[in-house]
């Protein structure tokens, strides 16, 4: 079996070992006789899945008792219209720092729904930064504060939160959710599809702190209402099941590795293996100002179109595959995700170096 290095931004890599029990499990759950497919999601042995992988939620990103955590589907992109639709209910104005096409997305979605402002944007570099955020310029009345924290595309995190005082911070965390610790009562809402660093798409993750449960605009669809998945557990109707499973196992193995503080640390020793490179490289360089650094998403370019592809496609013939930028950035991007090996990165790094050698 010839397993690749996949460098993904999404639908991405997944512990190896992850896959190998999911395989075991695949025709018979725990003695169940079925697969987790194909059980119903109202049965004792489904409801102890979702009961565990809430749980694991909770306890890797140490959730205080006054936020629920759901299991939704729709994606991140449903939930662009979902916070609006459900915070957008006193002054109907909410802030948006544009960092990217996700948060754009978020905002043009919003202003269908009530009065989006941008408060900042780092558009005229082509996203390679995170802006400095002014509070003077925050609205005092805001419904809520989004800001898209792990930027996929372009390669930037947000290295320090706004502070947004009483207006709810929402932040779309995709891209890096269980990546690190976050401080989760910082927030009002907090939410991510699955399928960049927690499991297979078709889950999106919502954390979102009680009060703002409850008071959704009148036209709001049942299924975009909060209160409607919180009041049933996440099973108003059928939850995503096998994703929900597949995450609990991803979520057991970040556990087992020593949960979100470990992470951090392999993340970061991970990461700076092809930053540093990077950073000496004569060849290729990272397009992201240092200090907005992500440490999920590297992009890079050499500066030549034509030795980007060479690149990119000797290094598919190598095994190291969906390295790929985004087309609105061109050149390069690596997605480093939990599940990427250091080791993958290494041999990466090994190769851009023998590729740099060879066409100096
Ligand atoms: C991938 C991504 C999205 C879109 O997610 P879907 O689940 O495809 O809707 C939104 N935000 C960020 C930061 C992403 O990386």
């Amino acid at each position: 079996m010839a397993r690749v290095y996949n460098f993904s931004a999404g639908p991405s890599v997944l512990p190896e070992s992850v896959l190998k029990k999911a395989a075991d499990e695949m025709l018979d759950y725990q003695g169940s006789g079925q697969s987790v497919m194909e059980m119903s999601h109202r049965s004792k042995v489904y409801d102890e899945i979702i009961k565990g992988a809430e749980a694991l939620v909770r306890e890797l990103m140490n959730v205080p008792d006054n936020y629920k955590v759901l299991f939704l589907q729709g994606g991140a992109s449903s939930q662009f219209a979902m916070i609006p639709l459900n915070l957008l209910n006193k002054s109907k104005k909410a802030d948006f720092v544009l960092t990217g096409q996700w948060a754009t997305k978020a905002y043009k979605e919003a202003a269908r729904y009530g009065e989006a402002n941008i408060v900042a944007s780092s558009k005229d570099k082509t996203f390679s930064y995170i802006p400095k955020l002014d509070k003077s310029t925050f609205t005092k009345d805001a419904d809520y504060f989004h800001i898209c924290m792990n930027n996929t595309i372009y390669g930037t995190k947000f290295a320090e939160l706004p502070d947004t005082g009483d207006v709810p911070l929402v932040a779309d965390i995709s891209s890096c959710v269980l990546s690190e610790p976050i401080d989760v009562s910082k927030f009002g809402i907090l939410y991510a599809g699955a399928q960049k660093n927690m499991g297979p798409a078709g889950m999106t993750l919502v954390i979102i702190r009680e009060d703002l449960i409850g008071n959704a605009q009148e036209i709001t669809p049942t299924m975009f209402d909060y209160k409607t998945h919180s009041e049933n557990d996440s099973m108003f109707n059928t939850p995503p099941c096998y994703a929900i499973y597949i995450a609990k196992l991803v979520m057991e193995w970040v556990k087992e590795l020593g949960g979100l503080e470990k992470m951090k640390e392999l993340n970061e020793k991970k990461a700076a293996v092809l930053y540093d490179f990077l950073d000496n490289s004569k060849m290729f360089k990272a397009t992201v100002e240092k200090e907005s650094r992500s440490l999920m998403n590297v992009p890079f370019i050499t500066g030549n179109e034509e030795l980007d592809a060479k690149f990119v496609k000797e290094a598919a013939a190598a095994g190291f595959v969906n390295l790929k930028g985004h087309r609105s950035v061109g050149g390069m991007r690596a997605s480093i995700y939990n599940a990427m090996p250091i080791e993958g990165v290494e041999k990466l790094v090994e190769f851009m170096a023998a590729f740099e050698k060879a066409n100096a």
